[in-house]
């Protein structure tokens, strides 16, 4: 099969060209798929460079709304390969109608993400980005820098699917009082803490993290309303989707020091920013320059899944779901089947 692989860095070409070969070594096919990667993303002006392959492998700002499906399978794609988990990205309702396979990598490791969310947590509780960069100053003061002692804190975890859970277990031990919201609890969070209504758990915790998918319904759950239910000085941390959090809202609640820090590894407007060199460039998005802007702000450039271990399994699982569709066996990771949407696509349509 013929693959074009869009959003394609060095390190998505080295993991799944290694993938790839390791498929062709251990299946009975012989040849290697082939893999035609651009480092641009999938865009209705990149979609022909798609032409004559029979399936592309996206990631997480390769926007597919259905103008773009349409223009792939005109050129002859009918298959869409997501390397990520969330796929608020492609309308599948339009994939759907076309006929086209579409599947994602729904499970490369929780814990990679849930540990890099602690890690945002701990950086912006402890102000350890201030002072590494004052002590290479040669400044030792620590005036500014105190934190909270997270033991006997509370913690608000949105979202209890793999990464919410898998949060809330390193934090248990970390002594964490915890609380959580999700329209489908588990036994597995309820082993570790409390679910409570959104807005108990606004009022109540110390900080909030957001694990739940990007949806009509979850758009902006973080806005001007609900940053009011929040208790004075806590701190939000999303590792989830930037749309989640609705930017102007979360500014005015930073500058009227309701919110009392702010750290984010996704961000609304990323699509323009993240995964590119933009340092000698003068950025045009107002609001992420009035974010860094704030002290207490800490951006990432959506990196929570990046270890070896993660972006291993996104490769290997890629190549595997390639091979469901190129062998036309069931796979379990398609997010559009027979005509019906799955069933764990629970939530409302995408709004793109
Ligand atoms: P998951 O599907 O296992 O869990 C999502 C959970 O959210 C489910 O339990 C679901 O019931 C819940 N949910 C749905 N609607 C909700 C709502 N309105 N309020 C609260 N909870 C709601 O997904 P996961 O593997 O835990 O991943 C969570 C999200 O993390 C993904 O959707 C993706 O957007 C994001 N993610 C980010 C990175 C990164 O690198 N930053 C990496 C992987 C995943």
């Amino acid at each position: 099969m013929n693959i074009a692989v869009f959003s394609a860095k060095p390190y998505d070409q080295e993991y799944l060209s290694r993938a790839n070969a390791a498929l062709s070594f251990s299946s009975s096919s012989s040849q290697p798929h082939k893999l035609t990667f651009h480092e641009f993303s999938l865009s209705a002006e990149t979609v022909q460079l798609a032409r004559g392959a029979d399936a592309v492998c996206v990631f997480v700002n390769d926007i597919l709304p259905s103008a773009v499906l349409h223009a792939l399978h005109d050129v002859g794609v009918r298959a869409v390969l997501l390397r990520c988990a969330g796929y608020n990205n492609v309308d599948l309702d339009a994939a759907e109608k076309l006929g086209l396979f579409v599947a994602n990598v729904p499970s490369y490791s929780p814990e990679a993400v849930a540990e890099f969310a602690v890690a945002l947590i701990q950086t912006l509780n402890r102000k350890t980005h201030r002072a590494y960069n004052r002590v290479r100053e040669g400044n030792f003061s620590l005036n500014g820098l105190m934190g909270r002692t997270l033991c006997g804190k509370t913690v608000g975890v949105v979202g209890t699917g793999k990464i919410g859970v898998a949060l809330a277990r390193i934090l248990r031990g970390f002594g964490c009082r915890l609380l959580a919201f999700d329209p489908f609890p588990t036994d597995a969070f309820r082993d570790l803490g409390e679910y409570v209504e959104l807005d108990r758990l606004l009022a109540e915790s110390d900080f909030v993290s957001l694990h739940c998918p990007l949806t009509a319904s979850t758009k902006h759950i973080i806005n001007g309303k609900t940053l009011g239910m929040m208790k004075k000085g806590a701190m939000l941390i999303n590792t989830s989707r930037g749309a989640l959090v609705d930017t102007k809202s979360v500014i005015d609640a930073l500058k009227s020091q309701h919110l009392g820090g702010l750290a984010l590894d996704v961000y609304e407007k990323e699509g323009s920013l993240f995964y590119q060199d933009h340092s000698a460039e003068i950025i045009q998005d107002d609001d992420f320059m009035r974010l860094m802007t704030f002290p207490n702000v800490l951006v990432c450039g959506h990196q929570a899944f990046f270890t070896e271990e993660a972006v291993t399994e996104i490769a290997e699982c890629t190549m595997r779901n390639l091979e469901d569709f190129a062998n036309r066996v069931p796979c379990k990771n398609s997010l559009v089947k027979q005509g019906h949407v799955l069933a764990r696509r629970e939530s409302l349509p995408v709004r793109i």
